[in-house]
């Protein structure tokens, strides 16, 4: 077993997120989690964070650093669907999802990058979605939100690799969390016949792939796009 390192996890109250700041406390890693709302996972330190609000993400990281020193692992999870179709979409679909899913996690790995640089080690992982890279009607500000941290990583991986930073993208395909809970019966089994493995992930099987990019395993992976979908994504 290495030393603790120092995680932070965004959106770990729920869904996706807690369930990577779950499989994390299994490796006995010092976990902090943002949230808004519910409670952190047993052991982990939660954190109000407010994605939108950059003063919001400057305090929660001075909080975690505060109680586990400086942040070696940032998982960048917490997202939002608007989902519309194009015509009908409007200004402020656009703008919350880009400004939470995009936005929000140039504003985390920029605060993250400070203290890594520092300690000349670090690790990033950005959830993005299978979507982003397949597209998906109704979904152009999500789609084009996940896309975008595809650049985001690959550039952050050019800038940061000479310091032992990595940075790098997983994309889920459909997987069973309140964000897929809304879909009616009938679109879930037409999605799963698209998917090889004809089923929604578990979250935890999200949270493995990114368990080992944060692990000495991953230590030469960097600005790559792991698929957890299935197959259903494969070959983009
Ligand atoms: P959930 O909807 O279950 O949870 C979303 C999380 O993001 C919550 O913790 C929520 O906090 C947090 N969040 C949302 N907006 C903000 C904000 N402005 N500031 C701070 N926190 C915020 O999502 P999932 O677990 O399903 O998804 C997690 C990630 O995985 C997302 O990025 C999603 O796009 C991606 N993904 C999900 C897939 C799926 O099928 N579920 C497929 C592919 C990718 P709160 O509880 O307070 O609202």
């Amino acid at each position: 077993m290495t030393e603790p390192r120092s995680v932070l996890v965004t959106g770990g109250n729920r869904g996706i997120g807690r369930a990577i700041a779950e499989a994390f406390l299994a490796q006995g890693d010092k976990v902090a989690v943002t949230m808004r709302s519910g409670d952190a996972p047993d052991g982990a330190f939660g954190v109000a964070c407010e994605l939108t609000d950059p003063a919001s993400v400057d305090a929660a990281f001075a909080a975690v650093e505060e109680h586990q020193g400086p942040v070696e692992v940032l998982v960048a999870n917490a997202g939002i669907t608007r989902d519309t179709l194009l015509l009908r979409m409007s200004e402020e679909d656009w703008s919350e999802v880009v400004e939470t899913n995009l936005t929000g996690s140039y504003r985390l790995v920029k605060r993250a990058a400070k203290g890594m640089l520092r300690l000349r080690r670090g690790r990033i992982v950005l959830v993005s979605s299978v979507v982003g890279l397949l597209g998906s009607p109704g979904q152009v500000n999500y789609a084009a939100s996940k896309a975008g941290l595809v650049g985001m990583a690959r550039s952050v991986a050019r800038e940061l690799g000479s310091r032992s930073i990595t940075a790098n993208v997983v994309a889920p395909g459909y997987v069973e969390t309140d964000m897929t809970a809304a879909l009616p019966e009938e679109q879930k089994s037409a999605y799963q016949a698209q998917i090889p493995l004809q089923r929604f992930a578990a979250a935890d099987e999200v949270a493995a792939a990114v368990t080992w990019l944060a692990s000495d395993g991953a230590g030469y992976v960097t600005g790559a796009v792991i698929p957890v979908d299935g197959g259903l994504g494969m070959g983009h």
